[in-house]
């Protein structure tokens, strides 16, 4: 009576995947196959894009980090490219080109200039 139960319970099991089968046959015979194989893609690029995704985000991070050292205090450290950011260390504002830290300061800005005075003048 058990093995009788188990056997039944088999053959459920084993029914529904001849239904599976002959649901893929059957649209395949009416001319839906590519149904069938777009359902089979969908469901393999299902399982690969996570990998694709992860080797993308990868590429992107080798492409778009920088590792570079600040213009100002020499402290090297990582950012995303084409960003404006301010240094850790010394918090001066930064910009990215061409995978180097730039300083933010436009140019002709004349930041620090220690005025020289003759010494000769000084004496007369
Ligand atoms: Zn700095």
């Amino acid at each position: 009576m058990n093995q009788f139960r188990t056997l039944q319970i088999n053959l459920a099991g084993l029914r529904s995947w001849l239904v599976l089968l002959a649901v893929i046959w059957l649209l395949g015979s009416i001319g839906l196959g590519w149904l069938v194989k777009s359902l089979v893609f969908l469901f393999g690029l299902l399982l690969l894009l996570p990998t694709i995704g992860f080797f993308v985000l990868r590429w992107w991070l080798k492409r778009n980090l920088i590792e570079d050292s600040c213009p100002v205090c020499q402290t090297r450290f990582v950012a995303i490219n084409n960003s404006e950011l301010r240094c850790p260390n010394c918090s001066e504002p930064l910009t990215i080109d061409h995978g180097r830290f730039h300083r933010l300061t436009p140019p002709g800005t004349v930041d620090v200039d220690a005025i020289e005075v003759p010494v000769s003048r000084l004496e007369d």
